[in-house]
């Protein structure tokens, strides 16, 4: 495993609720975060059908556009009586000719839950997966997973995504429902990011 010895890295995502949590994770650090967005990098087109190929994708392309080491999410989240869907279409469910609507997303995912008369609890997991890649083309990758159900209607204002559908295992809150502090550690991203802590930064 390569260790991260640079002072700054370049977070290699357009998502403001992404790039918001995964700061928080790095401030501790000392590194210096600067988003892909703050430095007007194109969006490389995902075209793999998984979360590990995805991240490589746009964590490859943050790190050679900008020659610094990029870190990158790729997440979504599963649910168990859709056979894993969204999955890695998560943010393409939120697709509309005037950009992403994650309310009409959201319904989506409960209408087609109601449509093949799925049992309750409505188990899903949300899946991230991690990429630090370096300007040499060397990268280093970890997944973590965040567990709970799906809920109707809609609960919370904080957050991001399908933050209102998702309840964590153990909790009756939402993730919208939740500070950012208390959504934070409960993570799939903290899940994921831990392991990169443990392996690339100590
Ligand atoms: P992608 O990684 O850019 O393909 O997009 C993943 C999508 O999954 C995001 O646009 C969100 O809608 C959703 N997502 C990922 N992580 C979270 C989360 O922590 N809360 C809510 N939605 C999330």
């Amino acid at each position: 495993m390569r260790k991260f010895n640079e002072q700054k890295i370049v977070l290699a995502s357009h998502n403001k609720g992404k790039i918001g949590e995964i700061t928080a994770l790095l401030e501790p650090l000392g590194i210096v975060c600067v988003s892909a967005a703050e430095l007007n990098l194109a969006e490389p087109e995902e075209t793999e059908a998984t979360f590990s190929g995805n991240a490589r994708i746009k964590a490859h392309f943050a790190a050679k556009a900008s020659g610094l080491p990029a870190l990158s999410d790729d997440s979504g989240i599963s649910v168990d009586a859709l056979d894993g869907e969204p999955g890695v279409y998560t943010a393409d469910w939120a697709e509309t000719e005037n950009g992403r609507d994650f309310n009409l997303a959201m319904t989506k995912v409960w209408k087609k839950l109601e449509a093949v008369k799925a049992p309750f609890p409505r188990y899903a997991q949300f899946n991230c997966t991690l990429c630090l890649a370096w300007p040499d083309g060397h990268d280093e990758v970890f997944s973590g997973v965040a567990s709970g159900e799906v809920i109707w209607p809609m609960r919370g204002q904080h957050g991001f995504g399908f933050d209102p559908i998702f309840q964590p295992t153990g909790y009756d809150l939402t993730f919208a429902e939740m500070q950012p502090m208390e959504k934070q550690p409960l993570t799939h991203r903290a899940n994921a990011f831990h392991k990169l802590v443990t392996y690339c930064f100590e």
